[in-house]
């Protein structure tokens, strides 16, 4: 058997990649004000920012759209993909949504209330801000090993058990349900094992509370289940899935990741418990509850996109290739977070630049170097994103200064993969010439977006 395990798939539609001299990158990162998000995405060579909504459709994708039902309500195509997320997902009720904060913030609403707080191996941003801004409290529980980039663990996204059973114990009144993110994005795109979800949902349940999942990459957690848990190796992957959902009650899902679509997301619940307040809102915010903020297309490409997100042959090449990268890094020298999530790999800035200053932000310059050395945009994850200016002027920094380089779905080709690995050794070798930052503007909130930076 050959060795190199290729995309599997050809492909039909091209998009081109604009080529840009060095002298033309550095014009528009002066022009975007040192933040590579102000950049045309035009100016950029390879666009790693994230894997939320970027993917590529497949040809039956583009074909079941011209199928799409446009009918206000009950659509042919709301019923098509019932189908297929009630077959996967085992749960009764499904609600679509324009995408996944939507989803949670429905589903909160509906069933938290202020004073209460909801454990989580780790909340993604916008769950945790939901969840804040109806004055629940977020409590990330991942366990210990999760805490430790270097550490090769297979499953960085475990809840610690021990800490949800202490706090199921001493504020069990104020939880209403418990989370669990699969993969665990904010902590590097780390699985969660089928041990590890069976366990939690019999300790909540012992404790009357329902399992809440964040399932935006279930088919990529599905996957290293089949690779790294013993007895799973020869179980296809949709019955993996379909375990993982089965100690659920209910799940949120943003489809602009395992959906393999541009736009989209849902909610599932088993029961009826919350229903009467999720239509609700969902007519208030999103839409008649056949349609949910979709268009019937949409809802088209999602029913395919499901199917397609669980193929074995694409998951296996889609988590290799982050591998992969990982171990061109590795031969160069260039420290990162281990092992390689699902969809993404983090870059630890410090290996690259061990003397900058924290108060130059070594992962935002890192950041900036790669687009000038080789147009590649990935995003800064440390003291720009986390820290934060004090009335006082100081600052607050964050522990770690990582670069995330988020992949697309079935978009980049091995050859892709090269290069950057080239342009990331190359920006190492002239590290001595990068160059810090001073941030000039910057917003109240989530500065990172939007602040203005000069040269150090
Ligand atoms: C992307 C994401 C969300 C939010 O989904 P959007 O579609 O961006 O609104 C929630 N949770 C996780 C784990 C995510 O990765």
């Amino acid at each position: 058997m050959p060795r190199t395990l290729i995309e599997p798939f050809r492909i039909k539609s091209v998009e081109p990649i604009r080529l840009t001299t060095r002298a033309e990158r550095e014009e528009a990162l002066a022009a975007a004000r040192l933040n590579v998000f102000r950049l045309r995405a035009e100016d950029v060579l390879i666009d790693w920012l994230t894997d939320s909504g970027t993917g590529a459709m497949s040809a039956r994708q583009w074909g079941a759209m011209m199928e799409g039902d446009e009918s206000y309500a009950g659509a042919r195509s709301f019923y098509r993909l019932q189908s297929v997320i009630q077959d996967i997902t085992g749960m009764q009720h499904f609600v679509p949504t324009h995408q996944g904060r939507a989803a949670e913030k429905i589903l909160f609403t509906a069933a938290c209330k202020a004073g209460e707080l909801v454990p989580n191996n780790n909340h993604f941003d916008t769950t945790r801000a939901n969840l804040e801004y109806l004055g629940v409290e977020a409590v990330d529980l991942v366990a210990a090993e999760g805490l430790q980039p270097a550490l090769i663990h297979p499953f960085k996204g475990n809840i610690d058990l021990d800490r949800v059973q202490a706090l199921l114990e001493s504020d069990g009144e104020r939880i209403p349900f418990g989370m669990i993110t699969v993969t665990d994005n904010s902590n590097g795109g780390q699985p969660v094992s089928m041990a590890n979800i069976r366990a939690y949902a019999a300790l909540l349940k012992k404790h009357g509370k329902p399992l809440i999942m964040d399932v935006c990459r279930f088919c990529e957690n599905a996957m290293f289940i089949k690779m790294r848990e013993p007895g799973y190796e020869n179980k296809p992957v949709k019955a993996i899935a379909q375990e993982m959902f089965s100690y659920a009650d209910g799940a949120t899902m943003s489809a602009k990741k395992d959906g393999m679509v541009n736009i989209g997301g849902f909610i599932v619940l088993r029961s009826d418990e919350w229903m009467d307040a999720v239509r609700n809102l969902e007519i208030l915010g999103e839409g008649f509850p056949t349609y949910g903020g979709l268009a019937g297309r949409d809802l088209e490409a999602l029913a395919v996109g499901l199917e397609e997100g669980l193929d074995e042959h694409y998951l296996r090449y889609r988590l290799r290739t982050a591998e992969y990268l990982g171990e061109r890094l590795e031969a160069a020298g260039i420290g990162f977070v281990r092992p390689t999530g699902g969809h993404a790999v983090y870059i630890d800035a410090r290996t690259v630049l061990p003397d900058m200053p924290v108060a130059h932000y070594p992962a935002w310059a890192l950041c900036n170097a790669l687009y000038l050395e080789g147009g590649i945009r990935g995003v800064e994850v440390g003291s720009v994103m986390f820290g934060k200016r004090l009335p006082d002027g100081t600052e607050t920094f964050h522990p770690m200064e990582l670069v995330r380089l988020a992949f697309p779905r079935r978009m980049y080709t091995q050859s892709h993969f090269d290069y950057a690995a080239e342009v990331i050794a190359e920006t190492k070798a002239h590290a001595s010439t990068i160059r810090g930052v001073r941030i000039v503007r910057q917003p109240k909130l989530l500065r990172h977006f939007t602040c203005e930076c000069e040269w150090v």
